[in-house]
């Protein structure tokens, strides 16, 4: 057991909810997983109880109690999925199961957002993004215009991890990164925008309070601490939605550092000292859990999850295999992509098997295997899958680099970072050097980084990060591929160009 202080990191995921304890030299002493179910009521829809977040965050938090000295615990961090909407009448009963992040039922409301604010250049000016199904305003207009009998009844609106704060301390609180995703928050002056509010006639008394990331909002109450194990009246940090915590949690804390995550989603998160907002929305801008600071992030639908679908569909021999032996199905997949040299001789990959965000914010854009010929093999399509990942990762990059925000190194991270070739392939298409550190545990690191900062265990964000997380290998790029890639890029990119308005007709065809 250790007798340094502790601090702990909850993430309340889609998933799950994970609870870290970390002590202040950044060692992870356990950690807890509690699952929970989502519910799609309808085609689109994406719901969950909060009571299921309720239970699975004191279940966590009894276990981590149970596994660390208790009395060493120091501090509490809040992170978890963004844009949910918790709905609470005035004795803080929960109305409705919440609206998630990934819950499509709102497009009729981004666009009356968008026509009250002005336009989308309008809307990008007050709160540096678009109108999106999965924020948070279009999900309180979608109430007040489906079921405006528990709209009258509201009286806060709350984010997911936001009504655990609630629960665990019996304040109405936000942070400035997860506020930044709810299409309502004036992210240059890091405030709700009551302007926009009114417009959309919206009381502004709905929104909690919004804090700094590493900013004390309340304290762990005498019954919740009885029931837990934890010491009572525990700081609890503002924290970070879980993107933004992310990002504490791999060092993006300073200009020039990005970092590309490979999971099933890809995520490319730069690090901005000022706010860049993108006038055509391709990338959203969000205050960053580091006070005072920004983040911009692109996002691509279908990053690792392109690899999975091409394993899950072309390579029953390679997962065979993998049963067989102690390697698993993708180092047989990319061992074979090694053998190919870059370009994959002249086979593109275009990775929008879900639509794409980032840069296309396109839901009907499709995937598709372009120039292929007798001489192509499973070799050259496992390489042009992972090519193509990367260009769109790299599409992401550009964009930054457009709108000004300094790229020097990318941290990666997720699955995909496990193969050293899809490293190398990031750095030579990306033209930016890539790194790996020595820690992957994600949002709840980062909540619990944060939590360490706002209980005075650390002097700032940026001083524990280059305490605890290390880089530990850097792969240049590799000049002569990044020449070779820039003009199939140049192609990857033309092929979306002219493949658009088929996809659209063929989603017309298909019905
Ligand atoms: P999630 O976003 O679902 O948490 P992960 O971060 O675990 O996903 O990443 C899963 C993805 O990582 C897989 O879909 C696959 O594309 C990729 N992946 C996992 N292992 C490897 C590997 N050894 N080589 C290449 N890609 C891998």
């Amino acid at each position: 057991m250790s007798s340094l202080p502790i601090c702990i990191g909850v993430d309340v995921g889609t998933s799950g909810t994970k609870a870290i304890a970390m002590d202040i030299r950044g060692a992870v002493l356990a950690s807890a997983l509690r699952e929970y179910p989502l519910a799609s009521p309808k085609a689109g829809w994406a719901e969950q109880d909060p009571a299921d977040w309720r239970r699975a965050v004191l279940e966590a938090l009894t276990e981590l109690a149970a596994k660390v000295d208790s009395r060493a615990v120091v501090a509490i961090g809040l992170t978890g999925q963004m844009h949910g909407s918790v709905f609470l009448d005035a004795e803080n009963k929960v109305l409705r199961p919440a609206l998630l992040w990934c819950d499509q039922r709102t497009a009729e409301q981004c666009e009356t957002i968008t026509e009250k604010a002005g336009g989308e250049a309008a809307l990008v000016a007050m709160v540096a993004n678009p109108a999106l199904t999965g924020f948070t305003a279009p999900k309180i207009l979608w109430l007040r215009d489906n079921e405006p009998e528990l709209f009258e009844k509201t009286r806060k609106v709350l984010l997911p991890k936001d009504y655990i704060r609630w629960v665990l301390t019996g304040e109405y609180a936000t942070d400035v990164a997860d506020a930044s995703g709810t299409l309502l928050f004036d992210v240059r002056n890091r405030c709700w925008h009551k302007g926009l509010m009114s417009k959309l006639d919206l009381d502004p008394s709905l929104m909690p309070r919004a804090f700094e990331g590493t900013e004390i909002t309340g304290s762990l109450l005498p019954e919740i601490a009885s029931q837990t194990g934890l010491p009572a009246g525990i700081p609890v940090a503002a924290g970070g939605g879980d993107q933004a915590a992310g990002g504490v949690g791999c060092g993006i804390v300073r200009p020039g550092i990005v970092s590309s995550s490979l999971g099933t989603s890809g995520v490319v998160f730069a690090f901005s000292d000022g706010v860049h907002a993108d006038p055509k929305g391709r990338v959203h801008t969000f205050c960053h859990a580091v006070p005072g600071k920004w983040h911009v992030m692109g996002v691509m639908l279908s990053a690792g999850g392109a690899l999975q679908w091409y394993r899950n569909t072309l390579c029953h021999e390679e997962m065979h295999q993998a049963k067989s032996s102690a390697r698993d199905a993708y180092t047989y997949i990319t061992d074979q992509a090694q053998t190919v040299s870059c370009g994959a001789e002249g086979l593109l990959f275009l990775p929008y098997l879900t639509g794409e965000r980032t840069p296309h914010r396109d839901p009907f854009a499709k995937a598709a295997f372009v120039g292929l010929s007798l001489r192509h093999t499973k070799a050259h399509m496992a390489r042009a899958v992972m090519e193509g990942v990367a260009f769109g990762m790299r599409d992401s990059l550009d964009i930054m680099r457009e709108m000004g925000i300094p790229l020097e190194v990318s941290r990666v991270s997720g699955g995909g970072g496990r193969s050293e070739l899809w490293r190398q392939i990031l750095a030579d298409t990306g033209r930016i050097e890539i790194a790996q550190i020595n820690v992957d545990e994600g949002p709840a690191f980062g909540a619990a980084i944060l939590a360490g900062v706002g209980a005075g265990h650390f002097k700032s964000v940026e001083e524990a990060c280059d305490n605890i997380i290390k880089e530990t290998h850097r792969i240049p790029v590799i000049e002569e591929n990044a020449v070779c890639y820039e003009s199939y890029l140049q192609e990857f990119r033309a092929c979306y160009t002219v493949l658009k308005g088929g996809f659209q007709r063929m989603a017309e065809i298909v019905g």
